[in-house]
């Protein structure tokens, strides 16, 4: 089932890629270069596991383009990893380092595990093992990994030590999302949150709805969403539905989000705890300004998409609506901003990372807020710039600012 959708994923990244090249003016040599990843390792990781036996994982990393500079991207521990979903993920994550006008091209990572079913140890000697298998084709100039689905610091942390025991040398900028203590960044944590918060408020503007008066509906409580819910809270919006693996809570006055995150376990289940008030299906169809798809691909499709009440979709979640519901709610005039730009908080503030490792030199957190939002506020103006004035939908603008800036650095290197 996975696959099959993560095929479908893949080929409408690829036939969107091709669709703004085209009006972008360039012809199918260029399309034939970017619709597939440069690069793209399979490896198969043995783990001693607590009782002693071995098991085999099997793991990827893709390399999208490095016309631009090295690749970058997240490594993901998800049951359901397919090697289209890896392809389609860094294809996406040029397009996202190209609207924030960052010096990398897209890389992503990912291992067929279930993290929640392994203990601490298993996990490290998982993450350890992938950089031994991938360590010929990494490095802070080559290609930089960070955190993604269920991966975190922690994770980050055991990377960075294997990679600089095989390097035999510090190498703080090998990876971003790390631990403040070993080089990371202050905001990286809550980056890709403030990003989609700050991608909320430039979307009200245009809808006219004060935030404190907007009605917000969030599903998945990992990383992005459970610090996105907090953010809405704070700024006083009220948050009427969360989700996450379990289910979904619905309160048309406002979830207490605070008394949630505190009772959430470390992979962001909360809604076990509680009676379940409504599904996760239903969730996306509430009555609300903003839904916010914060979890996995594939969640509001030709299926549900004509039910979705929402006035508008923020995409904190990489790839969470299909072409055919992106089609379908294009003409219900459903606003949407896509993942590639709503949600490349927390590249940037890698890439912030990355270039303090380089310079050796720390920045406050209230100076990385400001820059955050200075990168994130001009990508939203150049989309919703090129939507007007192209007269093409939210994704496919996003497309044609994303691929902009690989397809002329291919040109200019001779490759195309
Ligand atoms: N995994 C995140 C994403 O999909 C962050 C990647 C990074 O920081 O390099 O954008």
């Amino acid at each position: 089932m996975a696959a099959h959708n993560h095929q479908e994923m893949l080929a409408a990244t690829q036939t969107i890629i091709e669709e703004a090249l085209l009006k972008l003016g360039y012809g199918s040599d260029m399309a034939e270069l970017l619709k597939e990843p440069l690069r793209m390792l399979t490896v198969r990781i043995p783990v001693r596991m607590d009782d002693g036996r071995v098991r085999v994982f099997t793991g990827y990393r893709a390399q999208h383009n490095d016309a631009v500079g090295p690749t970058k991207g997240g490594v993901r521990f998800h049951p359901s990893v397919t090697e289209e979903e890896v392809k389609a993920l860094s294809i996406w994550m040029t397009l996202k380092c190209g609207i924030a006008d960052l010096p990398y091209g897209g890389g992503k990572g990912g291992i067929i595990c279930d993290p929640r079913s392994m203990s601490f140890r298993e996990l490290e000697r998982l993450s350890r093992g992938y950089v031994r298998a991938i360590s010929q084709i990494v490095g802070p100039n080559k290609d930089i990994p960070a955190p993604d689905v269920m991966t975190n610091s922690q994770i980050m942390a055991w990377m960075l030590d294997e990679y600089s025991r095989i390097r035999e040398h510090d190498s703080p900028g090998f990876i971003t999302g790390k631990p403040i203590v070993l080089g990371g960044s202050l905001g990286r944590e809550t980056a890709t949150a403030r990003g989609v918060a700050i991608m909320i408020e430039e979307t009200l503007a245009v809808m006219g709805t004060p935030l404190k008066d907007a009605r917000i509906v969030i599903q998945g409580f990992g990383n992005a969403g459970s610090y996105l819910a907090k953010f809405m809270y704070d700024a006083g919006a009220k948050v009427v539905g969360i989700s996450d693996v379990h289910g979904a809570l619905h309160d048309p006055d406002g979830l207490d989000i605070e008394d949630l995150i505190d009772k959430r376990d470390s992979f962001g289940a909360v809604t076990n705890l509680f009676r379940k008030t409504i599904s996760n299906d239903e969730l996306l169809e509430l009555e609300c300004d903003v839904l916010v798809p914060a979890a996995i691909e594939n969640q509001i499709t030709a299926d549900n998409a004509p039910r979705i009440k929402a006035r508008a979709i923020v995409e904190a979640a990489n790839g969470p609506t299909t072409l055919e519901a992106t089609n379908i709610l294009n003409d219900r005039d459903v606003l949407i901003v896509p993942d590639v730009l709503a949600s490349s908080g927390g590249v940037i503030v890698s890439y912030f990372e990355w270039v303090q490792n380089n310079q050796g030199y720390y920045w406050s957190e209230p100076e990385v807020d400001v820059k955050l939002r200075a990168m994130m506020v001009r990508g939203f103006r150049e989309v919703v710039d090129v939507h007007r004035s192209r007269k093409v939908n939210m994704r496919l603008a996003a497309y044609m600012v994303g691929v902009r800036k690989v397809a002329e650095a291919a040109r200019l290197r001779g490759w195309v």
